[in-house]
């Protein structure tokens, strides 16, 4: 274990030595400190190779394979972030003169008619930070729209057991009842179940497709069909959009709402809570309620407008924009032709990885994955006492980042994985190879993997404890 950078400290050590500064600054007295702070001193040696370390412990996509579910963790081509560094992009201001930024406007403008192509959507929104942001954006869209059309009576928000966690979530921040509906044996919408759900009531149904067990909902026409006759509106979580792009529309599928992640389908990288971004598209009738502003194009002018009856603003000025160019370089370099082939080789890869580990561990659902696909190791867990938090850890030891674990709920000891598009075909045998040898060792010393992870500094931590009472500054002793 290395030492805190607190502890690396020595009084009088500095990093570059610089004269001292001869201007004087009236300070009021009552704003000056009266103890100084306890900034580490350190030279800059030390400084440098104390970050440096720490950062070499970070493990990321540009380390190796991260098969996180549901999180899209591809590696993301840099020329997207050059694009994104470009000073005609970075050196603007948020309240610049219009007509002193309209090829920045034109940039979102751009992006966003792509992603209205990509989603099958009339309009767009860019401002929301994150999917979960978007999703509470599109449900207050519907929540106005229902109000203004006088059918504030629709309070009912309909949501498959099979979605994402932030879909439930979001409805309720919104002030929606939600209601839950089971998911068939082969994880998709009960249909006699939403069949008896939908009423005078619902609002709306919120769909994330392909859904939380890496499926596409067959009966997804029918979903929307249901929904529509009550009078209802259909959301759809577009966060699992890298499994579909260029091969189905979620507008042409019926849905009136979809929210995209930028920074998981899109070129942005996370994890680690950098900035994000979470479009909203809607079909021309919900194109009133999106959030001020929206650019628009007028006879080759750049303008931003406040829709008639937005909703407000859900965020500061015009949403993560850095973050948008990455999208708009990304779908630019690849083309109508490349973005369709993203998602032909996510699929493919996730269904490789599928079939060939499907002897070494119970997959619950039969048939093709989509981008993703879920294994249960109840199984495993019965026969060996080795759960999916073992085998997790194991990975770890073995240089690859677990898959996201206990999720979905509907799984018992559940690990999700997606490969995504970018990983080749010696990653993913490379990562076969790994699962199976940890299962044989699950047979044949299971203590091994309760120890593991032996290679990282700290093992297994209390993960309830690091939850709930986080040490999360110094504790000076004097
Ligand atoms: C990641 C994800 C979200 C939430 O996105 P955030 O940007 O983390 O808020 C919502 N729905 C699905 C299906 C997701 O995979």
């Amino acid at each position: 274990m290395s030492s805190l950078i607190f502890e690396k400290s020595r009084e009088g050590r500095r990093c570059a030595v610089i004269p001292k500064c001869e201007l004087k600054a009236e300070i009021p007295a009552q704003l000056i400190r009266q103890t100084p702070p306890k900034l580490p001193e350190i030279a800059e040696v030390d400084l440098v190779r104390h970050y440096t370390n720490l950062s070499r412990r970070a493990y990321g996509v540009d380390n190796g394979f991260y098969p996180l579910g549901s999180c899209t963790m591809k590696y993301n081509p840099k020329i997207d972030e050059d694009a994104a560094s470009l000073k005609g992009f970075t050196d603007i201001h948020p309240l610049q003169s219009i007509q002193s930024v309209q090829g920045c406007l034109e940039a979102m403008y751009m992006l966003k008619t792509y992603l209205c192509e990509i989603t099958g959507m009339d309009d767009m929104t860019l401002q929301p930070a994150a999917g979960a942001h978007g999703e509470f954006t599109g449900l207050s869209m519907i929540r106005t729209y229902l109000s203004s059309i006088g059918q504030g009576y629709r309070t009912k928000l309909i949501v498959p057991d099979s979605a994402h966690g932030t879909n439930p979530a979001s409805a309720a921040m919104n002030g929606f009842d939600v209601v839950n509906i089971p998911s068939t044996q082969q994880g998709f919408v009960d249909l006699e179940a939403l069949r008896a759900a939908v009423g005078e009531d619902t609002a709306a149904l919120m769909l994330t497709n392909p859904n939380t067990v890496g499926r596409f909902d067959e009966n997804i026409l029918e979903i929307t069909d249901i929904v529509h006759s009550a009078g209802g509106l259909v959301y759809y979580d577009g966060a699992n959009m890298n499994a579909v792009m260029g091969l189905a529309r979620p507008g042409d599928m019926g849905f009136d709402v979809v929210h995209l992640n930028l920074h998981k389908t899109f070129a942005t990288p996370h994890g680690g809570g950098g900035p994000g971004s979470g479009p909203v598209g809607c079909k021309a009738r919900l194109s009133a309620f999106l959030p001020s502003p929206v650019v628009t194009c007028n006879e080759g002018k750049y303008e931003l407008i406040t829709p008639e009856s937005t909703i407000g603003s859900v965020g500061s000025f015009y949403g993560n924009f850095l973050v948008c160019i990455k999208a708009l370089a990304y779908i630019m370099t690849l083309g109508a032709q490349g973005i369709r082939e993203v998602s032909e080789n996510a699929v493919l890869n996730a269904n490789y990885l599928m079939e060939m580990l499907k002897d070494t561990y119970d997959i619950p659902f039969e048939g093709p994955c989509m981008h993703e696909f879920v294994m249960s190791l109840e199984r495993l867990k019965k026969e060996t006492g080795v759960n999916a938090s073992d085998i997790a850890k194991g990975l770890i030891d073995l240089g690859i980042h677990p898959p996201t674990m206990y999720f979905p709920l509907i799984v018992h000891e559940a690990l999700m994985l997606e490969p995504t598009e970018t990983e080749s075909r010696e990653t993913l045998d490379n990562a076969i190879q790994a699962f199976k040898k940890l299962k044989q060792t699950a047979l044949e010393n299971p203590q091994a993997l309760h120890d593991s992870p032996v290679t990282t500094p700290i093992g297994r931590p209390d993960e309830t404890a690091a939850v709930r009472y986080p040490i999360l500054k110094y504790s000076f002793t004097e």
